[in-house]
């Protein structure tokens, strides 16, 4: 269980572009990194209008000297000073996150960057190299999977509990996007737009989250060929899509089906995740994320708890209320901002051997995403086309 003792030697000195006052996503990531103690905000570029970006960061009390008008003052600035700060989080529009990492990789700044990391995976092993040759760590903040249930999941797979896994059943919806873009907000604008979304919207904007925690449950499952579908319903929108689904053909037979979309009117399912094996099923939603239900063929269907001592110790470790107590989103970012701590701080120490083996989304994950959605492009625009995984 996690009680927010401290578990690096001291917090890290942490800075922020983007996520400021108007962001949608900022304030998950000061939630995650502000919960043990682990990281101390000290600068940032919170913000495109540079004077609502100072006032917003000296209101969270940022000193004004360290509320920049731009990533690159806030680079330049830190890094002039010896109490500068040491790791940078990227919570700003996808076409800005490979030059914001690039950049403070370069200047010796760990990272961590929000999802879809880059537009193209030669942009992610780039940058990949770059980490490496110096020594940082790039953290992706896939903010679902800290879920302590997430990993009562994974720990039942790979106790054989489920049996040989062979369906994957994913969905990930909401209908905000429902009607046409008139008079959208900016978060809407960038995300519609392939010049700053990327090639993708819903696939890179909610998709990517399904398949990381697929990963993450079924760590030994690849992707053989897959065949993604995907239309705009509001033209505009078009290349890009708000809806998608993806048929999965996996090395070990399984098969798999997901679905995005924007324009399910009405849904406020969020997230639902069915993993079927020979003899049991588990099922999972972000929207209920203290229950799982487990279904064994022939037997009563069970709902486990969050925080149950009758859970796998892999799921106890990394819960925070307790049982009985609501667990939530704000509780599954802090694990992940915790455990790129960890990274962090065992980069620091060179401690490679820890690294080896602990778990954080880093690089590989968020260049996963990337390789997902370009696979997944392909064979849309082939005509939702059977293609190879590459
Ligand atoms: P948003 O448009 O709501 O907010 C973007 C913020 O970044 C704003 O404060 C804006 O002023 C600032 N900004 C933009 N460019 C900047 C720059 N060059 N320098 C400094 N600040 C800048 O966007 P959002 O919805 O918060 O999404 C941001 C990123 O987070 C996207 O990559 C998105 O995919 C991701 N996201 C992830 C999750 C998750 O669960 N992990 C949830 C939502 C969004």
């Amino acid at each position: 269980m996690i009680n927010g003792e401290r578990t690096i030697a001291r917090p890290l000195r942490w800075g922020m572009v983007g996520g400021g006052r108007t962001g949608q996503v900022g304030y998950k990531h000061r939630t995650g990194a502000l919960r043990d103690g682990t990281y101390q905000l000290l600068a940032g570029a919170f913000d495109l209008d540079a004077a609502r970006g100072r006032d917003f960061g000296t209101r969270l009390g940022v000193a004004e000297d360290r509320c920049y008008a731009t990533y690159q003052e806030l680079i330049a600035g830190e890094t002039a000073r010896e109490d500068g700060v040491e790791v940078v989080s990227i919570a700003t529009p996808n076409f800005t996150h490979f030059e914001i990492t690039k950049a403070c990789l370069e200047a010796g700044l760990h990272v961590i960057c929000e999802k879809p990391l880059f537009f193209t995976v030669a942009e992610c092993d780039e940058v990949a190299a770059l980490a490496r040759e110096k020594g940082l760590i790039v953290g992706v903040t896939y903010g679902f999977t800290g879920h302590p249930l997430v990993h009562q999941m994974a720990a039942m797979v790979k106790k054989g509990m489920l049996g040989d896994i062979r369906i994957v059943d994913m969905q990930y919806t909401h209908g905000f996007n429902s009607g046409d873009d008139t008079g959208a907000g900016e978060a809407v604008k960038w995300r519609t737009n392939p010049a700053t979304a990327g090639s993708t919207f819903v696939l890179g904007d909610i998709g990517t989250h399904l398949y990381y925690l697929s990963e993450v449950v079924l760590p030994h499952l690849k992707i053989d060929k897959l065949l993604c579908d995907r239309k705009a319903f509001i033209p505009t929108r078009a290349p890009l899509e708000d809806h998608a689904t993806v048929l999965t053909h996996y090395d070990n037979g399984a098969r798999g089906r997901l679905w995005v979309s924007s324009v399910n009117a009405g849904n406020m399912g969020s997230q639902r995740y069915r993993f079927v094996g020979s003899r049991a099923s588990v099922e999972w939603s972000d929207a209920h994320p203290d229950q799982l239900i487990y279904e064994v063929q022939g037997e009563p269907n069970r709902t486990l708890h969050h925080g149950m001592p009758y859970l796998e110790e892999e799921s106890l470790a990394v819960d925070r209320m307790g049982a009985l107590h609501t667990e939530g989103l704000g509780d599954s970012w802090a694990n992940i901002y915790l455990w790129i701590a960890q990274a962090i701080d065992a980069k620091q120490r060179g401690d490679e051997a820890f690294l080896s083996s602990h778990h954080y989304p880093g690089i590989e994950a968020g260049t996963e995403g990337v390789r997902w959605l370009e696979n997944c492009v392909r064979s849309a625009d082939a005509g939702a086309a059977w293609v190879d995984y590459q």
